[in-house]
């Protein structure tokens, strides 16, 4: 299988989970966008065909040492380069772990090409809605979920998409509420990158963790329920659970209610797809009931967490709205992390952003990028105001 962005917390923990099943799984791609100590480490480990960085100096420095160590792989660099370890026609199953929209071309490649593709950039379904969901039905692509909430949902589901939108009432996805959960919303202005980073239940990379902070994570994976599960945003729905152990839910329209359970750790989710329908072990500690106190839920309080309405409101908007909302978040993330931006004004970017980017179309890839690069202009402009 195709690991794309190997190096971060789901590509380590994947290979972790296929570490464990030699037998049963072979990496024949491993791929990063800078980190070449790590990336070269793990090439040692797994002796890919291929690894790619994303970025060519890199790249160079990856060849070199994997010469040095006299290993066969072959060092390549550049998106075309991910394209094609996504869609080459000995890969069977891609992980597709890249953080952000940058993902998406090859989240595509390997849709069109028919492959398993195993889904935790949540970015590139936000950012390519439909059309994502098209390439996944016309290259005969399996597409299995491996953000935990959605993983839940689709355990819990009936085997047959078709049998959905009558039988299920409502989707219910749960919420840790992040490290700020319990903070008085006018005390968030000077929040530093490592207090949003740490969160309580989950140990993830930088950006996600802010999501998580901010709850735009959750207002994200939203609009990731309604692409791959197709019900109206209507019926999705979100809970506050601390505990981090109910990792989402379905309501039939008996009445009935499903939830998945388990400790919070990615390599159940990705063991899950990984091995779906069959199941292999994943290496994470088991639930134990004496020790769970308790199992609690809260509604999400929308001063503290304004972000996450823009979900339901750019769903409803134009068709690239959600491309348009992702763009903006990745930029005013990415400058919280720098310095650059305050943590309270993350949600005041991506709100103004979406007041200036109206998209008038969204059909092709180029105009999902095309609006995508729009919206960090947009973004960045916010940020530059806000800043000064
Ligand atoms: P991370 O920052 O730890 O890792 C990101 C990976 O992507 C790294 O290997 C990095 O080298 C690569 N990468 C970054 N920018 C790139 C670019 N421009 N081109 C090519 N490669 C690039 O991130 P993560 O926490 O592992 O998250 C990865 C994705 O999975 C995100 O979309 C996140 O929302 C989703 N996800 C993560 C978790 C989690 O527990 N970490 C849970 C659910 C979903
Ligand atoms: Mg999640």
């Amino acid at each position: 299988m195709t690991i794309l962005g190997a190096t971060g917390s789901v590509g380590t923990s994947t290979l972790d989970v296929i570490a464990r099943h030699p037998d049963r799984y072979e990496v024949f791609a491993l791929t990063a966008a800078t980190r070449v100590d790590e990336l070269a480490a793990q090439c040692l480990r797994f002796q890919p065909r291929f690894a790619v960085m994303a970025d060519e100096r890199a790249a160079r420095g990856l060849a070199s040492r994997l010469e040095a160590a006299q290993l066969s792989t072959r060092v390549l660099s550049g998106p075309q380069a991910l394209d094609e370890v996504a869609a080459h026609p000995d890969v069977d199953a891609v992980m597709a772990a890249i953080v952000g929209a940058a993902g998406l071309a090859s989240c595509l490649a390997a849709a069109a090409a028919g492959k398993r593709l195993l889904l935790a950039n949540k970015e590139a379904l936000v950012v390519g809605g439909a059309l994502f969901m098209e390439t996944v039905r016309r290259g005969g692509a399996t597409l299995l979920p491996i953000d935990s909430e959605h993983s839940a949902i689709f355990q819990c589901l009936p085997e047959d998409p078709a049998s959905w939108p009558q039988r299920v009432e409502r989707l219910i996805l749960t919420a840790s509420g992040g490290p700020f959960r319990g903070r008085d919303p006018s005390t968030l202005s000077d929040v530093t990158p490592d207090q949003a980073c740490a969160h309580p239940n989950w140990v993830m990379g930088r950006k996600i963790s802010v999501d998580s902070a901010t709850m735009m994570n959750k207002a994200l994976e939203v609009i990731e329920a309604r692409h791959l599960f197709g019900l109206p945003p209507s019926r999705i729905e979100v809970t506050l659970h601390p505990q981090s152990v109910i990792h989402s839910m379905v309501e039939f329209i008996d009445g009935s209610v499903l939830a998945q359970l388990g400790t919070p750790d990615m390599r159940v989710p990705i063991a899950c797809g990984l091995a779906w329908p069959e199941r292999v072990e994943s290496g994470s500690q088991r639930l134990d009931f004496r020790q769970l106190a308790s199992l609690t839920f809260e509604e999400a309080d929308e001063r503290r967490f304004p972000g996450l309405k823009l979900a339901w409101q750019v769903l409803e908007a134009a068709p690239g709205t959600p491309a348009v909302l992702n763009a903006a978040n990745e930029v005013a993330v990415a400058a919280f992390l720098d310095g650059r931006l305050r943590f309270d004004r993350i949600h005041a970017v991506n709100v103004e952003t979406l007041d200036r980017v109206r998209p008038s179309k969204a059909q092709s890839l180029a105009d999902l990028l095309d609006l995508d690069a729009q919206a960090r202009r947009a973004a960045e402009l916010a940020v530059g105001r806000m800043a000064s």
